[in-house]
């Protein structure tokens, strides 16, 4: 395997950000995107490497890997401040392995009632006392089958439903995948224009003030087009830790 410099690539996707953060329209310039390094399937030593380099916000996607990661010695003594987000589906008989994964900071991918309740039940047994578990509610924005994630006509129903029947999850926002091999040279990415709409419906519905519903889209391939478009949460693996030869 070639050595990858996570360092000087962090430092690029971090320019990048902020070359986006200036093309943004001044409504949008409220707040600074922040940026979630995406290291599954790869070793600690590049987590720790970026850790080092000044990034705090670390994604995975696969429970067991979130599980090992965390618990791992040389990240709990190199890497007190980590913030995990876990982005992967979660399944009801995983909340346990992830809640209880120390420095969890976000769950971005809930996407039932259902998930909610467990989510909302469990975290007093695993959180410091009276505090919130942060979550996003996942929209299937691209209407795929196989993607996870609520349809958007759902999504005041969810956000209604976490804030009112869940007085231990904090909603920080929405998130969205999106389909695969989206060309941002098409255009305005459907999927973040509609992440973006689901937003706005929320906050009007709901009465929420939209600067502080975040928007967690955009990845390697498309994420200063994301930022451009109001996302202030990108998700960056490949760009950050070199391409993953792991199947997925
Ligand atoms: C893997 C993954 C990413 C990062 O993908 P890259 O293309 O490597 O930047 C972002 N979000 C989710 C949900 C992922 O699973």
């Amino acid at each position: 395997m070639t050595e990858i410099d996570v360092k000087q690539c962090l430092k690029a996707v971090l320019t990048k950000v902020e070359q986006a953060c200036q093309r943004r329209p001044a409504e949008l310039q409220y707040v600074q995107p922040n940026l979630v390094a995406v290291s599954k399937t790869k070793p600690v030593d590049l987590i720790v490497q970026a850790y080092e380099a000044g990034q705090r916000h670390f994604g995975e996607n696969y429970v067991q890997e979130l599980e090992e990661k965390s618990t791992n010695p040389i990240i709990l003594e190199k890497c007190k401040e980590i913030k995990w987000h876990f982005i992967g589906h979660l399944q009801s008989n995983k909340v346990n392995k992830v809640l209880g994964s120390p420095n969890i900071y976000l769950i971005e991918t809930v996407d039932s009632e259902k998930l909610a309740t467990i989510l909302n039940k469990s975290w007093p047994k695993f959180g410091p006392p009276e505090s919130k578990l942060n979550i996003m509610i996942q929209v299937n924005t691209s209407g795929e089958d196989e993607k996870n994630g609520a349809p958007p006509s759902d999504v005041i129903k969810l956000t209604n439903y976490v804030l009112k029947e869940c007085p231990n999850l904090h909603l920080e926002g929405l998130m969205t995948i999106g389909r695969f091999g989206y060309d941002p040279k098409d255009g305005p990415n459907p999927d973040f224009v509609c992440l973006k709409n689901c937003r706005d419906e929320v906050c009007q519905s709901l009465g929420l003030d939209w600067k502080k519903v975040h928007l967690s889209m955009g990845m390697s391939t498309d994420y200063e087009q994301a930022i451009e478009l109001g996302s202030t949460n990108v998700r960056v693996g490949s760009s950050i830790f070199g391409e993953r030869t792991k199947k997925e």
